[in-house]
């Protein structure tokens, strides 16, 4: 397992490799956020952001979801993962701003999660990105990459990987590591071809030198 000092040393090596990693959901706020996250579930940032300009022209504020009829959101979105789905808790989590939070997004995770369709990872990525408060929201990259590099344990949960890394890295860099890990996730340790030959993580990364050493012997 990585120590502190190493996985603190792995994460600034991941921020000078990705100097521009931020969220890649375009919002313009803290609503637009939402929706676009819940939209990205199992599926790519890039596909939500085809379908959100027009999403976003034609519903401006939480009750423009609860008025429109419900197969008329599903074909709005029909081209990502999971629509009727997506399109049911749209309008369950407006009704709920509406009726508890004066139509506003909340800024705390649990209430948050207590939203239609608003998982852990969802409340995270929109309590650090619009409210700027420090979380570690852990999806398939941060958990992939904090595995192979043994920042934790590969029998680790989703939620022990949060708290792995919650625990190693200074608070105030949890929302940076968050996106920094996602870059280098999603661009450099990619799932099926990462780039161990050129990792600048190598040295430490023990997964990646067994691979490497797979592929000589092959
Ligand atoms: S050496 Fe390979 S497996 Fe390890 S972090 Fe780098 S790209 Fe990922």
């Amino acid at each position: 397992m990585l120590s502190k000092k190493d996985t603190q040393q792995a994460l600034q090596t991941m921020g000078e490799l990705f100097p521009e990693a931020e969220c890649e959901l375009v919002h313009n706020n803290p609503f637009e956020l939402l929706v676009a996250v819940v939209l990205s579930a199992q599926c790519t940032d890039a596909l939500v952001n085809k379908v959100t300009p027009h999403l976003f022209a034609k519903y401006k504020e939480p009750e423009d979801y609860t008025l429109v009829p419900l197969e008329e959101l599903e074909q709005d979105i029909r081209s990502i993962g999971l629509f009727r789905n997506k399109a049911k808790n749209l309008k369950k989590l407006s009704q709920s701003l509406i009726e508890n939070h004066a139509g506003m997004v909340p800024k705390t995770r649990e209430e948050l999660e207590e939203l239609a369709g608003v998982g852990r990872k969802t409340a995270n990525v929109v309590t650090s990105v619009a409210f700027g408060r420090p979380a570690i929201a852990v999806d398939t990259h941060v958990e992939r990459v904090s595995k192979r590099l043994g920042i934790c344990r590969w029998k680790d949960n989703v939620r022990q990987v949060e708290e792995t890394l919650m625990r190693k890295l200074p608070e105030e860099e949890w929302s940076a590591s968050h996106h920094r890990l996602i870059f280098f996730g999603r661009y450099h340790c990619k799932a099926a071809s990462p780039k161990c030959e050129s990792c600048p993580l190598l040295e430490m990364c023990r997964e990646g030198q067994k691979r490497l050493k797979a592929k000589v012997r092959s």
